[in-house]
C-alpha cells in the first residue's frame, strides 16, 4: 500500500484541555508520522475559507466561530494509507457514534467540539495541506 499524506487538525476544545500530545501520541500510535506541524490561532477568514465546503449547513457559523475560539495545531500526517487510517483512529464525527479506542471516543466534547479534523479524500488532503503549510514547512 502507498505511503500518502493527510491533514489533522487538533481542534480548540482539545488543545484547551492541555489534550495535544495525548492526541498526537493515539495518530502515531495508528501508524502515522507527524511531518509538519504549527500551532495558530485561525482568523475568521481562514476558518471560512477552510470549511467553505459546508458554507450552506446550520451549523457553519458556529463551526467558525468554535474553530476561531482558541489555538489549534495543524499537522500533517504520514502513512500508509494515511486518509482513510487517520478516519479510523479519529472516529465518527459524532462522539455518541464513535467506537472505542478512537480519539473521538476518548475525548470529544460535542458533534462539534470533537476534537479533531481529518482530509476525507486523498485530493482534499492535498488542498487542505496547501492551505496551511507551504512546501519547505513539511519535513518527512
Ligand atoms: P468530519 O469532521 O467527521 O469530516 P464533517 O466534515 O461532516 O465531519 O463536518 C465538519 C465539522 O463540522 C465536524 O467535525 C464538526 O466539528 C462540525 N459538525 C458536523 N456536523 C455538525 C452538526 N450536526 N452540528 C454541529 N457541528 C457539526
Ligand atoms: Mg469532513
Amino acid at each position: 500500500m502507498a505511503v500518502t499524506r493527510t491533514f489533522s487538525i487538533i481542534k480548540p476544545d482539545a488543545t484547551r484541555r492541555n489534550l495535544t500530545g495525548a492526541v498526537t501520541k493515539m495518530l502515531e500510535e495508528a501508524g502515522l508520522r507527524v511531518v509538519a506541524s504549527k500551532r495558530i490561532h485561525m482568523t475568521r477568514d481562514q476558518a471560512e475559507g477552510f470549511y467553505g465546503v459546508h458554507r450552506e449547513r446550520p451549523f457553519f457559523n458556529d463551526l467558525c466561530t468554535f474553530m476561531t475560539s482558541g489555538p489549534v495545531v495543524v499537522q500533517v500526517l504520514e502513512g500508509e494509507n494515511a486518509v482513510q487510517r487517520n478516519r479510523d483512529i479519529m472516529g465518527a464525527t459524532n462522539p455518541a457514534n464513535a467506537d472505542e479506542g478512537t480519539i473521538r471516543k476518548s475525548y470529544a466534547e460535542s458533534i462539534e467540539a470533537n476534537s479533531v479534523h481529518g482530509s476525507d479524500s486523498d485530493e482534499n488532503a492535498k488542498i487542505e495541506i496547501d492551505f496551511f503549510f507551504s512546501p519547505d514547512e513539511i519535513v518527512g
